[in-house]
């Protein structure tokens, strides 16, 4: 019950009523899992071709329904986010062949950053297990310097952690500066 998902818009969409950028929509109409899609996500299954129009909700003014965005679903990825139902049927009759193979070339690399993303964090929870289970945080220094290739990639989160959760802590600040650098 009240699950949605957001669209994220590439840019930002002016308020017709007061002019402020609204950024992203919510949309019941895809999986509802509370993902977060952006132009080019696969949102939907491979035999899927349509449209679904949204009303806008502006944070600012709190205007509702008073504009709409057309998202345009070609074979289950998001290809198009109009601001008419015209434009969006256009992109839907005119999609080429060659332009779903980019997109499908895209989210191939996306997937492949999804799952080193993802194997990372689940080196990073096994480690941490280990080190507590098998008492390293009870070693003295110069036992754990015997060990000195385990742990390799996280040692001086775990060694310098109070807690399991101090660990896990670091590590998310780790992770954030790490997304905001590759960001910039
Ligand atoms: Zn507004």
């Amino acid at each position: 019950m009240g699950m949605f998902d957001t669209i994220h818009f590439e840019q930002p969409i002016a308020c017709v009523v007061c002019q402020a950028p609204i950024l992203s929509t919510q949309t019941k109409a895809f999986e509802c899992i509370l993902e977060n899609f952006h132009l080019g996500d696969c949102i939907g299954h491979a035999e899927e071709i349509h449209i679904v129009r949204e009303g806008l909700y502006c944070d600012a003014c709190h205007a509702y329904d008073r504009q709409f965005v057309y998202l345009a679903v070609y074979r289950g990825i998001l290809v198009d986010i109009a601001l008419d139902l015209a434009t969006a049927e256009s992109q839907l009759r005119t999609f080429s062949f060659e332009r779903l193979i980019l997109w499908y070339h895209d989210l191939y690399a996306k997937r492949i950053a999804e799952r080193r993303d993802r194997q990372q964090v689940e080196h990073f929870l096994h480690d941490m297990a280990r080190w507590y289970e098998e008492g390293y945080d009870r070693l003295s220094q110069e036992e754990r310097d015997q060990h000195r290739l385990f742990f390799f990639l996280h040692r001086a989160i775990l060694e310098n952690a109070a807690s399991p959760i101090a660990a896990i802590r670091t590590y998310l600040d780790q992770q954030q500066t790490g997304d905001a650098t590759a960001a910039d």
